[in-house]
């Protein structure tokens, strides 16, 4: 009998090769921890239907959308005003 592969597909994010960028919170060029993205506002009316089978963009391609880099997480909630921010 032929084995069947059981269970739930991995839920595993893809790998993102890290890069260094200007941090929105502190100014510096460090790594990327943390990526915001600021999307454009869809009007209650016109939400579009999310189809897992259809391709997406990436999301930072999308017009009218605003990527920020931040060195971390903490940097992102305290402005580079964090402890672990210097
Ligand atoms: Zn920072």
């Amino acid at each position: 009998m032929r084995k069947v592969k059981m269970g739930r597909p991995s839920k595993k994010r893809p790998y993102i090769e890290p890069f260094r960028k200007k941090c929105v919170g502190c100014g510096g060029i460090r790594w990327v921890k943390y990526t915001h993205y600021v999307m454009p506002t869809v009007s209650q009316f016109d939400i579009p239907v999310y189809n897992r089978n259809e391709e997406h963009a990436e999301r930072k391609t999308i017009k009218g959308a605003n990527v920020e880099y931040y060195c971390g997480y903490d940097c992102y909630q305290t402005n580079g005003k964090g402890e672990n921010c210097k």
